[in-house]
């Protein structure tokens, strides 16, 4: 099971989630978002095999933790995976646009430099915009879309690019999200819960709710649960060993 997209730093009690993955045996990517909470999520992991911390800085933070950025240099080279980054277009958060893009060209330019890492990316209501900046700093690695929610137009061009995609119950519970995932390719997909943003009923998701991803993909491809399962583990295991390492 695998859960590619989840704040594990920010449940009320991080510790215990971290001893429930590795019980129920997930393969998780920790995201984060801000650099100075690297050294502590990855910490919190250090014991769990099945968890990989990414280093992060959300968009929806760009504008107050700018700052970070040199901390998140000096953080890079320990870091394989990188993550939560990207763009944020809602109405609340596109006062900071310009933020929001010297943040994330900063981002890519660093990762280029260090010769590609696996990015997990947030592009609510600016695929477009995000799409632009990957092609722009081609290098910059493998890109993840998580949760991707553009137009079939928008989704082709990720495609083209070469990007990958997070799907998760929440995601695939209404029918665009549906649609959208039908179209991924399904050798570039993995499955996330993005908990505790995420809520399912009254509480937040947890990383092994990521599993009730995989009912709604078995409709998609025609597939039984188990091949899904297959699919998906086949998927993680192509992007970890792809060429930028
Ligand atoms: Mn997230």
């Amino acid at each position: 099971m695998i859960d590619f997209h989840c704040h594990i730093d920010l449940y009320e009690r991080p510790a215990a989630i971290v001893e429930e993955c590795e019980r129920r045996g997930l393969h998780v990517l920790s995201v984060t978002t801000t650099p100075s909470a690297w050294r502590g999520t990855s910490a919190l992991a250090a014991d769990a095999k099945g968890i990989l911390t990414a280093l992060g800085l959300h968009p929806q933070l760009a504008h107050q933790r700018k700052g970070e950025l040199p901390l998140f240099d000096q953080l890079l080279p320990n870091a394989r995976f990188v993550g939560e980054i990207g763009l944020d277009g809602a109405p609340g958060f596109r006062p900071y646009l310009e933020d929001q893009l010297r943040v994330f060209r900063h981002i890519l330019l660093a990762c280029k430099d260090s010769g590609g890492k696996i990015m997990t990316l947030h592009s609510r209501r600016a695929a477009t915009m995000v799409l632009d900046e990957l092609e722009a700093h081609a290098g910059a690695g493998t890109p993840i879309l998580h949760w991707f929610s553009g137009s079939m137009k928008e989704l082709s061009r990720a495609i083209e690019l070469g990007c990958w995609f997070s799907v998760g119950p929440v995601m695939l519970a209404s029918d665009k999200g549906r649609e959208i995932a039908s179209r991924m390719p399904r050798d570039r997909v993995l499955t996330e819960s993005d908990g505790p943003f995420a809520r399912i009923g009254e509480g937040p998701a947890y990383p092994w709710d990521a599993a009730s991803a995989v009912s709604p993909l078995a409709e998609i491809w025609n597939l039984t649960p188990d091949d899904v399962q297959q699919q998906l583990g086949d998927n993680l295991r192509t992007l970890v060993t792809v060429r930028h390492f």
